[in-house]
């Protein structure tokens, strides 16, 4: 879209400025223009902080074209846009919001939305998702910074090394085998969740900004070609960033920016034929901002909030932590297909904590279990339904698994 328009200006003889936070999206945008027939020679590529120092010498656009707008307002972007304050600008962006949920009014007049993130799905521009929530770590110490995300403290807290194992496993009986980027909290546990894969057999990289270019290229090609099978970094894989396909998103990075949260839960989506994106968020994201399509309000408005916590209509299965729109009449788990226990009227935040607190537990339990019979007794070998309940258990299988086993045997009418 933003090439069609920039190619029908430059087809009149107008000149764009184009305008990015980052210089490596530059070369990628370029060549996107070129391939759509837009006049390069008319487009100043430009990066904010460069262009903000050059206004007297660069020539008169007319047209300014700002991508991933919800950058807009910072002090750069707004002394571009007043020094040019007759030319029309368009900004582009998935996530009209600043961090702290305010709108974008300040820097726009209008707000003109887009298709849904549930059209593209349907109709085969995103791959459609199954999303799962076994939360790992303890979001009850997580602590807001003036920034408005969580401080990197609160996170090291609730984010402990104890995890890394349940990760790996949930890793392997949710998406055994699939390219996968992992969302870490820091540096540090990037690194050490690379390392947990890597010695379970996965190969694994880490990638920072610090990262040298040539490694991290090479990083990146060998994800391409499937040779590593797990990324991990903490917020480079971001806007505009471009990463091969990949099909699961492992989140370790609870976040409190609802924009941060849609780029990294469907980085997994972009569309193939029959491919499902995995998304396992360990860190309680979707308690916080809902499933990544859902629908929402978005406003220029800074008073309107988007929404918010309290009105999150997500039910987490008590079996399999899948997550879904709570549905009208029973409550019946999409992915297993076992029905929810019927809850008390307790907010949803906490019916989630204690389905969650048992699950932790159960996954405990299950890793001392090697030596029971049930660990090795194959599909073939069991014979009653509860047999294959109980290997489900023991090996961490979905009960779904148990259910579909079970049906497959003819255990079932
Ligand atoms: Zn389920």
């Amino acid at each position: 879209m933003v090439a069609e328009i920039a190619r029908m200006t430059t087809l009149k003889g107008n000149r764009v400025l184009f305008l990015v936070h980052r210089r490596e999206l530059i070369d990628q945008i370029k060549k996107t223009f070129k391939e759509i027939g837009v006049n390069n020679a008319l487009v100043n590529f430009g990066m904010v902080q460069t262009v903000v120092r050059h206004l007297q010498t660069i020539k008169k656009p007319q047209l300014i074209i700002t991508d991933e707008n919800h950058h807009g307002l910072a002090a750069s972007y707004r002394k571009i846009y007043e020094y040019y304050s007759d030319v029309p600008r368009l900004g582009f962006t998935a996530t009209p919001i600043r961090l702290n949920g305010s709108g974008l009014g300040d820097v726009n007049d209008v707000l003109i939305e887009g298709v849904s993130a549930k059209w593209l799905i349907e109709n085969h521009r995103l791959a459609p998702y199954e999303y799962y929530a076994p939360r790992l770590i303890d979001t009850a110490e997580l602590k807001k910074a003036s920034t408005g995300d969580f401080t990197k403290k609160s996170m090291d807290k609730a984010v402990k090394n104890t995890i890394y194992g349940d990760v790996l496993k949930h890793y392997k009986t949710l998406a055994d085998g699939e390219q996968a980027i992992a969302y870490c909290h820091s540096i540090e546990a990037s690194k050490h969740t690379a390392n947990i894969f890597n010695q379970a057999g996965y190969k694994a990289a880490h990638i920072d900004a610090k990262t040298p270019k040539d490694e991290r290229s090479e990083i990146i090609e060998s994800f391409r070609k499937h040779e590593i099978k797990i990324l991990c970094n903490v917020d480079l894989i971001g806007e505009g960033f471009d990463v091969p396909d990949c099909s699961t998103v492992i989140m370790l990075r609870p976040t409190q920016s609802l924009s941060l949260y849609i780029q990294q839960s469907m980085r997994g989506m972009r569309y193939r034929p029959d491919k499902t994106s995995i998304i396992i968020d360990h860190v309680g994201n979707v308690n916080r901002f809902g499933l990544p399509d859902m629908d929402r309000e978005w406003s220029l408005d800074t008073k309107k909030k988007t929404k918010t916590d309290s009105d999150v209509s997500v039910v987490q299965c008590a079996f399999c932590f899948g997550a879904y729109e709570r549905p009208k009449g029973e409550n019946i788990c999409p992915y297993c297909g076992e029905l929810q226990p019927i809850e008390e009227r307790k907010s949803e935040l906490e019916i989630d904590e204690s389905a969650e607190l048992m699950k932790v537990g159960e996954t405990k339990i299950t890793l001392n279990f090697e030596n029971n019979k049930y660990y090795n007794m194959t599909e073939d070998e069991a014979s009653t339904i509860e047999d294959l309940y109980a290997i489900a258990r023991v090996k961490g299988f979905k009960p779904g698994w148990a259910y579909m086993a079970a049906k497959r045997k003819g255990m079932l009418i």
